[in-house]
């Protein structure tokens, strides 16, 4: 798969056209660019000059205290919307990534370096899921918190029922965002909400992405 990082979008001839500045695609800033679509020379004004397409995929190791949800086989697989292939994770402030699987509870350094992450605190050190209004600090009991509920018995390996793969993990990630709810006083999130609200769009903004991705690294660009 090519280097995501490095897309950008640029307008012509009527369209946007999504590029990568790796790619067969040279730079549109450099004077002998044409235009992959139309082939013109590039000429392009202050409106239509690239712009760099931000990745929505991150290092979930990267970023602490965080939804995270992967692929279980590489990024790729986040344009297809089969549950058993998706799994979802928890990190703590350090960027140890847990989540539920039949061999229980892992705690991982590694494996989650692409995610659609969510985040769970604000910069202001407060808790960002709905229906929090007020201005409990909970940065500081994140990972001793997030210890205590993965030690709870009901994660065993046993427990984990595999036909429903990713309904566990999600289900131990959002028991985790509810604990914390909760603990503040705060109702819990329903699954369906949660996931219409919070999982959906992003997982849509990530599958978009990486299908013009996969558009730009066979045919050298993607247009609207
Ligand atoms: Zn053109």
């Amino acid at each position: 798969m090519m280097n995501c990082n490095n897309m950008i979008t640029f307008r012509h001839c009527g369209r946007s056209i999504y590029t990568c500045v790796n790619g067969p695609t040279v730079l549109p800033r450099r004077q002998s660019s044409r235009c992959p679509v139309c082939g013109d020379r590039l000429r392009l004004g202050l409106l239509d000059a690239p712009v760099r397409v931000h990745n929505p995929l991150r290092n979930g190791h990267l970023e602490p205290c965080c939804f995270l949800l992967a692929a279980q086989h590489g990024p790729a697989a986040l344009t297809e919307w089969s549950d058993s292939e998706l799994h979802v994770g928890i990190s703590n402030s350090k960027g140890m990534v847990y989540s539920y699987t039949r061999s229980g509870v892992q705690r991982q350094q590694e494996g989650w370096e692409h995610c659609v992450i969510l985040p769970l605190i604000a910069p202001d050190n407060h808790l960002v899921v709905p229906g929090n209004h007020g201005n409990l600090s909970f940065k500081q009991n994140w990972d001793r918190q997030l210890e205590m509920f993965s030690s709870q018995e009901r994660w065993t390996p046993e427990r984990f029922s595999e036909e429903e793969f990713g309904s566990c993990c999600y289900g131990y990630a959002l028991g985790f965002i509810n604990e914390l709810l909760m603990s503040s006083d705060r109702e819990p999130i329903e699954r369906d909400s949660f996931t219409s609200l919070h999982v959906l769009p992003r997982m849509r903004t990530a599958s978009k992405y990486l299908s013009v991705c996969q558009h730009i690294t066979q045919y050298g660009y993607y247009s609207t």
